[in-house]
């Protein structure tokens, strides 16, 4: 049997009809770029988020760099961020002439909120935290401390729609939920698309001028803005998609679920849930110190897996002018030397889980 990691076409498939009318409707409406889809996507996923603003955007990547902007951080501010994220994240920083602080994960992959306070500065400016995995963070504690030492508190939403701590959705915690919309992603359009979720009506209303050349009314430009809009085309296709959302999350946490039961396998550690915390399981990444054999050992049978992410950004090449060495965040480096994700994906039948439960048990 062939497993792949991500298959895009089953979910597709799923709701076909719907997607071909929808994107019949855009073709023949004669508008193209920030209409009514995007009107109406951006009311329903505000709704669906429990916020009062959405506005969408090219990319998750230009959520996270046009909230930072739009929230007055610049050069030599300082944000707050943990070690073992997407280079995104960490890009939504630097693009703005930031610098990016590490901060170790925890055992949940996400940011170790017991560090969090060590890492604040004079400089310090905001609070990126990232639910990596579709797991929630340690919301609890990490909004404390953006409250008891007044900073701005940003989420990395793209990998966790849906996701909630304590109940309450990621991306409302703090001032900025920021979302991708990738085809990977548990909500993914069929192209690029992102967006920011926000109660303040006037981050909202930067962010409209801003991903729209900076003008409110065409050719009057107020502010410098960049070109961020977000097309009908996606817009539309993923009103198809979030409606059922809700029912792609449960379907990826029953998956999860077979994983948890099915594995036993001493050489590997499972991925753990936080209390009170929710995962929509993004990715359901195990650790495993013979990554590499067990890698090759799947692939030999026909099991693709990814490695998220191989290389922790302080490491990135990228970012060799911010002058970190190897050891100064081990965590994340030996995160980055152990990690891997099972095939997890819409429309993943059981015969196909239960062949990769199997191989891993084997191994
Ligand atoms: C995918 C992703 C992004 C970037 O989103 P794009 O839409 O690809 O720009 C940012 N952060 C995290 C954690 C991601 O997984």
């Amino acid at each position: 049997m062939q497993i792949k990691c991500n298959v895009l076409d089953r979910q597709f498939q799923m709701y076909q009809k719907e997607y071909e009318e929808a994107a019949l409707r855009v073709l023949r409406s004669g508008w193209y770029v920030l209409g009514n889809e995007v009107e109406k996507f951006e009311e329903e996923f505000a709704a669906y988020t429990g916020r009062k603003y959405c506005v969408g955007l090219n990319s998750g990547l230009d959520a996270l760099i046009m909230s930072l902007r739009a929230l007055g951080v610049g050069g030599g501010d300082e944000v707050i961020v943990q070690s073992n994220t997407y280079i995104a994240t960490v890009l939504g920083i630097t693009e703005n002439g930031a610098v990016p602080v590490f901060v170790e994960p925890d055992e949940y992959f996400n940011m170790d909120a017991s560090k969090i306070e060590n890492a604040i500065t004079d400089k310090t400016k905001v609070i990126l935290v990232t639910h990596l995995y579709g797991q929630a963070s340690n919301m609890e504690t990490i909004t404390r401390i953006a409250r008891d030492y007044h900073l701005e508190l940003v989420e990395d939403c793209a990998q966790s729609h849906g996701a909630r701590y304590n109940r309450k959705m990621t991306g409302t915690f703090g001032i900025a939920g920021c979302f991708s919309f990738y085809p990977t992603k548990n909500l993914g359009a069929f192209g690029d698309a992102g967006a920011v979720v926000t109660d303040d009506t006037e981050i909202a209303g930067q962010l409209r001028m801003m991903r729209n050349y900076g003008s409110k009314i065409r050719y009057y430009n107020e502010i410098e803005g960049v070109n961020s809009r977000l097309d009908e085309m996606q817009a539309a296709l993923l009103r198809v998609k979030l409606k059922y959302i809700r029912e792609l999350n449960d379907e990826r946490k029953r998956l999860a679920k077979y994983y948890d039961i099915g594995i036993q396998n001493e050489k590997l550690i499972l991925p753990m849930l936080r209390e009170h915390a929710e995962s929509i399981y993004h990715q359901y990444v195990i650790r495993c110190e013979k990554r590499k054999e067990l890698q090759e050992f799947l692939q030999e049978k026909g099991i693709q897996t990814q490695i998220h992410y191989p290389i922790p950004p302080h490491l990135a090449q990228c970012y060799k002018r911010l002058g970190h060495t190897a050891g100064d965040f081990p965590i994340a480096e030996h995160l980055a030397d152990t990690v891997l994700s099972l095939p997890i994906y819409t429309g993943m039948t059981e015969a196909e889980q239960q062949y990769v439960i199997e191989a891993v048990n084997a191994f």
